[in-house]
């Protein structure tokens, strides 16, 4: 009997060490890859079929703080978003669809607070249409696939464009390139 008990209790502390320990790491691609997978349908970085999906929709499959800039136009604060600074070496996707936008090559340091691209990755990336928003008119930038809003382009970039595309940090998902 007394040995009976000292084998269960045995067993049961080996199977709690091998049932504890922190999960595996997952890598932030693989981990944004299934947040978008899960929660928005729509989402692909190989489709580029367009998409013309009412607000209700997008309501549905972005989160809050992705909606307010990718519908309402919102502007996310200068010097808070998670590119501004940042200088992985990569492509940057439409965070609604997964539509290619920007390599990193075309990122330079702006001290405007907002990450910023000379050109986009190709012809029809983006699209654009004049903004009268604030009594100022500017030229508002689209994602070419699903019509999203994403920043504003400026005349005052540096060569060889003259371009900068302001862009939205929220609206952007980053992917490094392989091996790095
Ligand atoms: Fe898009």
């Amino acid at each position: 009997m007394h040995r009976m008990l000292i084998f269960i209790l045995y067993t049961t502390v080996v199977l709690l060490a091998c049932s504890a320990g922190p999960p595996p790491p997952k890598s932030l691609s693989s981990e944004a890859m299934s947040e978008h997978s899960v929660s928005n349908s729509y989402y692909s970085r190989t489709d580029t079929t367009q998409l013309d999906l009412p607000d209700s929709v997008w309501k549905k499959v972005l989160p809050p703080e992705v909606y307010e800039v990718a519908r309402h136009a919102g502007t996310e604060r200068a010097f808070t978003g998670k590119y501004w600074d940042f200088e992985g070496r990569g492509t940057y996707y439409c965070a609604a669809c997964g539509n290619a936008l920007f390599r990193s090559d075309a990122k330079f340091a702006s001290t405007c607070g907002w990450p910023s691209f000379f050109e986009t990755v190709r012809l029809g990336s983006v699209e654009y249409r004049t903004d009268k928003a604030f009594g100022m008119s500017r030229t508002e930038v689209l994602c070419g696939r699903c019509g999203v809003h994403l920043g504003h382009v400026f005349e005052d970039g540096p060569p060889p464009t003259g371009k900068r595309f302001c862009m939205n940090s929220i609206v952007l998902d980053f992917e490094p390139d392989e091996g790095d």
